[in-house]
């Protein structure tokens, strides 16, 4: 019986480089393919959809946890990002995933590390209005695990739009051998994209939060039925706010390949971040 048939009964974890290396040489030297999902962990269903979507892509699949420091800014949340590694592990099993990859920060930034990723293009404007870093941290920790991993595809969630934006131009720029696939984001029964940062909200915060893709369902509607855009978006803005959102970064609508303004005839994307008291929420669909 090929060996691609046979599951693994324990999820193999690499927590060095070094055993990373053993684990995926394994795999390549029976020449199976090999399915990438960069995380940073607290993983919830919409996580585990990536992973079982990457199995249907490639005979093995890896799985990294790693809150990136480089993509936080000093103000921002990194101290108090969930992290739960022994339930990680435990969500993980059984949806497809062979190989944890736990790297510690010396691992990816050992001292000396002076390298990063400098991107323009769909790397401008929304979310770098407002985390002017945040880009060049995801593209330079992306690119040293595709370095580390080699996969032959990775994953992400559309759920964080313009990333997968940003990753698919980086593998184009820089001849990265990689297939990008884009995952549909999961969500609630009632809208709520799934994010690690939702456990950060109150019993009322959560009951307040899925207006924000009722939001956008209703923007879409009206772009779709001729109105103005910008009208549109800000009645709902203000509607967002009576219902106790707090400041919003941006609703846009969006050329959905460039990110930039939307042309005639193309595809596009309406994108939003805003806060829910101390919590900040991105959400996206389709127009
Ligand atoms: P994170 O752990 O937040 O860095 O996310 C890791 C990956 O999971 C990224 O590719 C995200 O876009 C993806 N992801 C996060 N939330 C969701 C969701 N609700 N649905 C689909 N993918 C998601």
């Amino acid at each position: 019986m090929p060996d691609t048939l046979h599951m693994p009964q324990t999820i193999a974890k690499a927590r060095t480089l070094a055993a990373l290396k053993t684990e995926v040489k394994a795999i390549r030297d029976k020449s199976l393919t090999l399915a990438f999902v960069p995380t940073m962990g607290a993983l919830h269903e919409g996580h585990l959809d990536l992973v079982k979507r990457a199995k249907t892509h490639a005979d093995r699949v890896v799985v990294s946890i790693f809150v990136n420091p480089l993509q936080f800014a000093p103000t921002e949340d990194l101290d108090r990002y969930p992290r739960d590694e022994a339930g990680d592990i435990a969500r993980l099993q059984g949806v497809g995933c062979d190989l944890v990859y736990l790297p510690t920060v010396d691992v990816l930034y050992p001292a000396g590390f002076i390298s990063r990723i400098d991107m323009s293009g769909p790397a401008l404007g929304l979310e770098t209005e407002f985390r002017p870093q945040f880009f060049s941290g995801v593209a330079t920790v992306v690119s040293k695990l595709f370095n580390q991993v080699r996969p032959d595809v990775a994953v992400f969630g559309e759920k964080d739009y313009q990333q997968l934006a940003v990753i698919r131009a980086m593998v184009r720029d820089f001849d990265m051998d990689i297939e990008i696939i884009g995952a549909p984001t999961t969500r609630e029964a009632d809208g709520l994209a799934l994010s690690s940062r939702n456990a950060y909200l109150s019993a009322a915060q959560r009951g307040i939060a899925p207006k924000l893709h009722t939001g956008l369902q209703t923007i879409r509607t009206a772009v779709l039925n001729g109105q103005d855009a910008d009208t549109a978006i800000a009645q709902v803005s203000a509607e967002l706010t009576a219902d106790g959102f707090g400041q919003i970064d941006y609703i846009r609508l969006a050329d959905a390949e460039s990110l930039g303004p939307v042309r005639p005839n193309r595809p596009m994307r309406l994108l939003a971040a805003l806060w829910l008291g101390k919590t900040r929420l991105i959400d996206n669909i389709a127009v």
